[in-house]
């Protein structure tokens, strides 16, 4: 009987095998037909550490034999207030608080209604929110709403909200951006959300934080709320802990999510700062925050974040990442001396490049490339997903140096592979 299970983001009318993972272990997935894969993209960029990273499992399994799940609303455990204190102790200062909630989308649902919640409570009308071109914030509703429309969202188009477009700040579009950006704000738009320094699933594509900061700026001009949306940038994945720090840019909301755990449970925390709380902050029962879900604040997750948050105030992580970082661009500037490929990028551990056009044939996301590089890093027990045309490598800071050439060999082959027609 073929599994019932329908897969995010896979089209079953390919048939395309689905291998069983039954172990992981670093920068490895094992599968239950014996096969040893290289995980290069941290298993859609959560898996910081490596996967069953030895503090991160402990803390789960002495969690789990105290205490699974508990309502949040009214209580609260030690799992979740060890997070709140070690987050205020490693994020900005600015930063006050803490709400807890289950994935990326939704912490992004979340920053959305307490910018929202926020101008409510200042009397002022203010509702507009500003994003990015080329952004991904999630796939819920709200979240699509503010991320880039096109094949992903068409379908859902009549739910999403409208918003404000701004284009991507790449070389020689900063000005556009920075107009577009002022008089948007200047229009009186609530709040404004970008992914710093990297747009992820939007293609790997990379700003400066010279752009962010002066983005930060425009907004604090005119009370704009600048909504950070670190979900895979944070945790180290642009070199720094955080990828504002690269900018010195404080926001007045935070969504982290993905690395927080450590990637091994599913959690998630909108940060803000002490207006958005007191904007929330009354004796009158109408104006508390109105968002909950059941598993609020998990134990069991909380207990892994707490892990992760000791290993990034108290561990080597940080020499883990830069030396990673030095790999990246070692790798990646050989890679580019022997191959004809365009945009070499790279920001903190995370390392990109395009496939050409006269290689790839028609551009963008359902180009036939895609598939025929997924398949070729499949049969090589890599695991890379591209986008479009767009190859980037993004693995558990603890992968080796050997680990990483093989990442690239396999590459190269693939780039060669590309010039023999396709098969079957
Ligand atoms: C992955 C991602 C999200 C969504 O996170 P989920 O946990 O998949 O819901 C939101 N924002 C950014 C920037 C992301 O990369």
């Amino acid at each position: 009987m073929t599994s019932p299970i329908w897969h995010p983001f896979t089209q079953h009318g390919l048939e395309e095998a689905i291998p069983t993972v039954v172990k992981g272990d670093g920068a490895l997935i094992h599968t239950a037909d014996g096969r040893e894969v290289i995980d290069g993209i941290s298993s859609w960029w959560v898996t910081t550490h490596g996967h069953n990273h030895p503090p991160i499992i402990e803390a789960i399994r002495e969690q789990a034999l105290k205490l699974d799940q508990v309502i949040f609303a009214g209580w609260t455990h030690e799992p979740a207030e060890d997070v709140a204190r070690g987050l205020r102790d490693l994020m900005p200062d600015a930063l006050t608080r803490v709400f807890f909630s289950d994935s990326g989308s939704t912490c992004v649902e979340v920053a959305l209604k307490m910018a929202l919640g926020y101008w409510q409570a200042q009397g002022e009308r203010r509702e507009g929110i500003v994003v990015m071109e080329h952004s991904y914030h999630g796939d819920t509703i709200g979240a699509m709403s503010v991320g880039e429309r096109g094949v992903f969202n068409q379908a859902y188009e009549p739910l999403l909200f409208d918003v404000a477009n701004v284009p991507f700040p790449g070389k020689g579009a900063e000005q556009a951006c920075y107009d577009a950006l002022e008089s948007a704000c200047a229009a009186g738009a609530a709040a404004f959300i970008v992914e710093p320094l990297v747009l992820g699933a939007g293609g790997m594509l990379m700003y400066g934080p010279d752009v962010l900061a002066e983005m930060r700026a425009i907004c604090a001009k005119h009370g704009t709320l600048f909504i950070a949306d670190e979900v895979m940038t944070g945790w180290g994945r642009t070199g720094t802990l955080l990828a504002c720090e690269q900018a010195g840019v404080v926001p007045d909301i935070l969504c982290l999510s993905k690395g927080l755990t450590g990637g091994a449970m599913p959690l998630a925390v909108t940060m803000a700062s002490e207006p958005i709380w007191d904007a929330h902050y009354s004796t009158d029962r109408a104006k508390l925050f109105f968002h909950s879900s059941s598993y609020t604040a998990n134990p069991i997750a909380c207990a892994a974040a707490a892990a992760n948050i000791a290993i990034w105030r108290d561990g080597t992580v940080r020499d883990q990442v830069a030396t990673l970082v030095e790999r990246q661009a070692a790798h990646l500037a050989a890679l580019s001396a022997e191959h004809a490929i365009e945009n070499v990028r790279q920001c903190g551990t995370i390392a990109a490049f395009d496939v050409p056009a006269d290689v790839s044939g028609a551009q963008g996301y359902l180009a036939d490339v895609q598939p025929r590089l997924l398949k070729f890093f499949r049969e090589n027990d890599l695991l890379l997903r591209p986008l479009g045309n767009t190859v980037y490598v993004m693995p558990p800071y603890c992968i080796s140096e050997a680990q990483l050439t093989r990442v690239y060999e396999v590459i190269a082959a693939s780039l060669r592979s590309l010039r023999e027609p396709p098969q079957g």
